[in-house]
C-alpha cells in the first residue's frame, strides 16, 4: 500500500480507537458515578424522584453520545488533514531519495540530496550524500587508473611497433630490433606485475608470511644487492648495522621489497659523489629503518603525493625509469605488515624515508638506543 493511504488509515484507526475507548470508559466510570449520586438525591426526594432519576440517566447518556458523535467527524477530519500533511512531507523526502538513488544507479555520481532539518530523513539524505561522494571518488579513481594504465602501456607498445617496422624495412638489423623489443616487453611485464601487486596491496589481498627477522640480516641483504649499482653510479652507500638482538616481525621477501624500493629510489635521485645512509632505531614496540640521501629532494607540494599511484614528480624527465607505483606498493606493504612508510625532504639537499616495522614479539625485546 502507498505511504499516504497507509498513514491516513493509521490516523483514522487512532481516532476510532480513541472514540471507542472514550465510550467504554464513560460507560464504566461516569454511569455508576452519576447513578450513585442520583440514588442519593432520590433518597432525599422520596418516591417523586423516581421519574426524575430515569430522565437524568437517559439524558446523560444521550448527551454524552451526542457529544462523542459530534466530536468524531471533527476528529476524523483533523486526522485526515494531519495524515495528509505528514504523508506529503515524508513522501516528498522519500521521492527525493528515490530519484537520487535512481540517478546514482544510472551513473550520475555528482547528484546530491538537500540536507534540510535534523530529522531521520535528513540523516538518511546525509548518509546517501556520503555514499554518493564515495562512489564518485571510486569512479574517479577507476577512470584515472584506466587512463594511467593506457598511458603507461602506450609508450612501450609504440616502441615495439617502431622497432618491428624498422626491422621489416631493413632500417635496423633484426637482432638489434629483437633485443630492443625484448627490453620493452620486459618493461611491460614489470608494469603488469606492479599493477597486480598494487591492486592486491590496496585490496588487502597480499599474502604475508610474518616471521621474526634479525634487522641486521635484512640490511645486509639489501646492501649486498645494491652495493655494485651504487659503486657504478659513484654514490656512497653507508649502512649502520643495528645490534644483532634487534629482530622485527615481518615477511622477509616483502620487507626486502620495501628496502629495495627505498634504496633504488635513493640511488636514482642522488647524483654521483652523493651519499645514501641507512640506519635503524628502536622506539617502544617498533623499529624504524631510515634511508637518507643527499639527492635532489622533493618539494613540499609533491612530498605527500609521491605515495599516490602513478605519481611522479617529473614525469616527463623520468619517463622509462619507473611507473610511479613503487612507493605506493612499498607503503601498502609496510602498512600490511602493521608498520608505515613516511617521507621528509629538503629540496636540493636530499630526502629521508622512514619505514616503521613492529619488533618481533618472540625475540627478546631489544634495549632501546637513546
Ligand atoms: P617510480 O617508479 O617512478 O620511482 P615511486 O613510487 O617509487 O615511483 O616514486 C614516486 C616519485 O617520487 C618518483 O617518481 C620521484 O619523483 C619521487 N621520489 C621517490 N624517491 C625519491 C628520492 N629518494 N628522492 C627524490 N625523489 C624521490
Amino acid at each position: 500500500m502507498r505511504l499516504f493511504p497507509r498513514l491516513l488509515l493509521n490516523h483514522l484507526a487512532v481516532v476510532a480507537v480513541t472514540a471507542s475507548v472514550l465510550l467504554i470508559a464513560t460507560e464504566l466510570t461516569a454511569q455508576p458515578f452519576i447513578r450513585h449520586h442520583v440514588a442519593q438525591m432520590m433518597d432525599l426526594l422520596g418516591s417523586q424522584g423516581n421519574h426524575m432519576r430515569l430522565d437524568l440517566t437517559s439524558g446523560m447518556r444521550t448527551t454524552l453520545t451526542r457529544a462523542l458523535l459530534a466530536a468524531l467527524p471533527l476528529g476524523l477530519l483533523v486526522a485526515a488533514l494531519t495524515a495528509w500533511v505528514a504523508a506529503r512531507r515524508v513522501t516528498a523526502s522519500v521521492r527525493h531519495l528515490q530519484a537520487g538513488s535512481q540517478a546514482i544507479a544510472s551513473g550520475q555520481y555528482d547528484r546530491r540530496l538537500p540536507e534540510v532539518g535534523e530529522d531521520e530523513l535528513t540523516e538518511l539524505a546525509r548518509s546517501f550524500n556520503t555514499m554518493a561522494g564515495t562512489l564518485a571518488r571510486i569512479e574517479q579513481t577507476r577512470a584515472e587508473l584506466i587512463g594511467n594504465v593506457a598511458h603507461e602501456l602506450r609508450t612501450p607498445v609504440s616502441a615495439v611497433r617502431g622497432y618491428a617496422e624498422a626491422a621489416q624495412d631493413g632500417i635496423l638489423p633484426a637482432d638489434q630490433a629483437l633485443a630492443a623489443i625484448a627490453r620493452e616487453v620486459a618493461g611491460m611485464e614489470r608494469l603488469t606485475h606492479d599493477l597486480s601487486l598494487v591492486s592486491r596491496v590496496e585490496g588487502g589481498r597480499v599474502e604475508l608470511h610474518l616471521t621474526s627477522i634479525p634487522l641486521r640480516d635484512l640490511l645486509t641483504q639489501a646492501q649486498d644487492r645494491f652495493q655494485l649499482a651504487f659503486e657504478d653510479r659513484g654514490v656512497t652507500l653507508q649502512v649502520d648495522f643495528p645490534p644483532a638482538a634487534w629482530a622485527v616481525w615481518a615477511d622477509p621477501q616483502r620487507a626486502q621489497q620495501v628496502l629495495a624500493n627505498l634504496l633504488g629510489n635513493a640511488l636514482k635521485h642522488t647524483p654521483a659523489g652523493g651519499r645514501v645512509w641507512v640506519s635503524a632505531d628502536v622506539h617502544g614496540a617498533e623499529a624504524t629503518v631510515s634511508v637518507v640521501d643527499t639527492g635532489s629532494g622533493i618539494s613540499p607540494e609533491h612530498l605527500d603525493r609521491v605515495f599516490e599511484r602513478f605519481y611522479r614528480v617529473d614525469a616527463a624527465r623520468t619517463r622509462g625509469e619507473g611507473s610511479g607505483v613503487g612507493l605506493t606498493i612499498a607503503r601498502g606493504l609496510a602498512r600490511a605488515m602493521h608498520g608505515d612508510l613516511t617521507a621528509t625532504s629538503t629540496p636540493g639537499q636530499g630526502s629521508t624515508f622512514r619505514w616503521t616495522v613492529p619488533l618481533s614479539p618472540v625475540a627478546a625485546r631489544p634495549p632501546q638506543r637513546s
